[in-house]
């Protein structure tokens, strides 16, 4: 008999329903184990009083026993037993992926996932755990948020600045001018005075303001292109750009702002003069060599531009790739993205129509909710006043129900604000990543060289380039997208199988989450792209995109 554990576990709110005790939990996977005639060596419970801690130590402890004892099947009752802490399931993924033996059983799912699972079963659990990986990779967004508030507060978050200094602590630094000997801040005053009053390209200032003492730190010429970066940094008259965005500094200008549009209007007119040939080139930064990880830098060779790898480690690869042939492989990753199977595209339709209609019914009810309480408490409050003035109530109870009240007002005001935040529309996002999948071709094609860049990056990841050919990953959530382009079902009665087996399964997958609108479409959703809200940088990128994109994302609303 092949060995196995038990995991079961319960919170304290299914505990007091019918039907969901640990003991019946416990029952039902014991009865599995009978009729499947494996032999339970150990049970890991976790009591509904357990808190996060003492929950995540037993998981760890169990996977640590399987690991250790070799045991190859976990049984649990649903999935969302196991995926209510989203980093265990991307542990348990690993375990399973780890040997094609091991089996995690749901078992009132009626779903073994493993390795050899049916494509359909699998896909379900991918979603899982492709959420999952995707939640705790956005722990970082948390950095990012900092960050922001930081711009928000008028300084810049960044790197160096030449000409500037960092003063203050770590978290709390702001930026001075540089006031010492080898500053670099005169020179830049200079550079924008001189440049901006006309006479002057930026080979010409170069040469001037090098024979003054400009130079690189090994006492070269400075490159023209730190020049161009410099003359066209709103930094320098009070401003800066952070993530896309400009921000009102609070850091002292070097120059002033009229100066700086001056500079930035002769920037334009010589780059149109073509006096300076600016080397942006599209993919630059953005490619890796497959073969030795280092990256790949971009050259003119007679007017065409050609990629390959710079060698910085030793490598075997030394094709050029011409910028052509790399763009055509990008539109291939784009188009399959494209989701052809027109009952898929009518069913993500349906589900978002729901969803977006469920949301919004949900919020509605939920303030609406708050919004009552919020005025029943402040009866209650008034009345209290109005019993003490009349002497009604003694000192003692009328302090003790005030402050009561008053702290449930409180919380009423917290949960108040916490869902206008909420309010982020789910449904918005999700049409508009479907948007931007379902156009990303035509899109990338008419975007200029920056939006494109952008648009790779946000849907493209780890591009590598072997012998000239483009590896990548799609970003979540562009790889669910993928996989649903993709789904290629044998026959369409299967087709229809997985349509509806999908349908079916969508609230049997979702973790217990309190706080979501009861339509199964947007439990679906989330599951499918992302847990709880989508990460504030991938609805910014999404709507920009969408806006671009010819695919309006209202399609999606019809
Ligand atoms: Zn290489």
């Amino acid at each position: 008999m092949e060995k196995a554990i038990i995991y079961a576990r319960v919170s304290t709110k299914e505990q007091a329903e019918e039907g969901y005790s640990l003991a019946s939990q416990i029952k039902l996977l014991r009865d599995y184990v009978d009729k499947n005639s494996l032999d339970v060596v150990r049970e890991f419970v976790i009591p509904e009083s357990a808190s996060g801690r003492q929950e995540r130590k037993t998981f760890k402890e169990m996977m640590e026993y399987c690991k250790k004892r070799g045991i190859s099947h976990i049984l649990c009752e649903k999935v969302d037993r196991i995926t209510r802490n989203l980093q265990d399931a991307v542990w348990i993924d690993g375990w399973l992926q780890d040997n094609q033996e091991r089996r995690i059983h749901f078992v009132k799912q009626n779903l073994v996932i493993h390795q050899n699972a049916k494509s359909y079963e699998k896909f379900q659990w991918d979603i899982y755990v492709v959420l999952a990986r995707q939640y705790s990779n956005n722990l970082s967004e948390e950095t990012k948020k900092g960050l922001v508030e930081k711009a928000e507060e008028g300084w810049y978050p960044g790197p160096n600045k030449c000409g500037y200094v960092t003063v203050g602590d770590r978290g709390h630094k702001v930026w001075e001018i540089d006031r010492s000997a080898t500053s670099e801040a005169p020179f830049i005053f200079k550079a924008f005075t001189l440049y901006s009053q006309g006479g002057y390209t930026i080979s010409t200032i170069r040469d001037k303001l090098f024979k003054e003492g400009w130079m690189s730190p090994s006492g070269g010429m400075l490159p023209r292109a730190s020049i161009h970066t410099v003359l066209s940094d709103p930094f320098y008259c009070g401003k800066f750009m952070w993530n896309g965005k400009e921000y009102e500094g609070k850091h002292e200008p070097i120059i002033h702002e009229e100066t700086f549009a001056l500079a930035q209007q002769k920037l334009k007119r010589q780059l149109k003069n073509g006096k300076v040939r600016k080397h942006e080139f599209l993919y630059a930064g953005l490619l890796h060599c497959a073969s030795c990880k280092s990256s790949v830098s971009a050259e003119v060779q007679k007017g065409h531009t050609y990629y390959r790898c710079t060698q910085y480690r030793p490598c075997k690869e030394r094709k050029c790739v011409r910028e052509e042939a790399i763009t055509a492989q990008i539109i291939h990753a784009l188009d399959a993205l494209r989701i052809i199977h027109a009952d898929v595209t009518d069913w993500l339709r349906r589900a978002l129509k729901e969803c977006h209609e469920g949301e919004k019914h949900y919020h509605a009810r939920v303030m609406k909710d708050l919004t009552d309480k919020l005025t029943k408490i402040k009866a209650r409050i008034d009345l209290l006043y109005d019993d003490r003035a009349d002497k009604r109530i003694d000192k003692e109870f009328f302090e003790e129900r005030l402050s009561q009240n008053r702290r449930q007002q409180q919380e009423v005001i917290r949960k108040i604000a916490r869902h206008k935040e909420a309010a982020i529309n789910y449904a918005k996002t999700a049409s508009d990543i479907l948007a931007v999948s379902q156009g990303a071709r035509e899109l990338f094609e008419r975007l200029e060289l920056k939006d494109k860049r952008d648009l790779f990056k946000f849907i493209l990841s780890d591009a590598r380039l072997q012998d000239g050919t483009l590896l990548f990953a799609y970003n979540a959530p562009f790889n669910k997208v993928h996989e649903i382009a993709t789904f290629q079902p044998q026959d369409s009665r299967e087709n229809k199988g997985v349509l509806e087996a999908l349908w079916g399964a969508r609230s049997a997958m979702l973790p217990g989450l309190d706080d979501f609108p009861t339509g199964e479409a947007i439990k679906f959703f989330k599951q499918l792209f992302g847990i709880l809200e989508f990460p504030a940088t991938t609805a910014e990128q999404a709507e920009r995109f969408a806006a671009m994109s010819l695919y309006s994302s209202s399609i999606f609303f019809q």
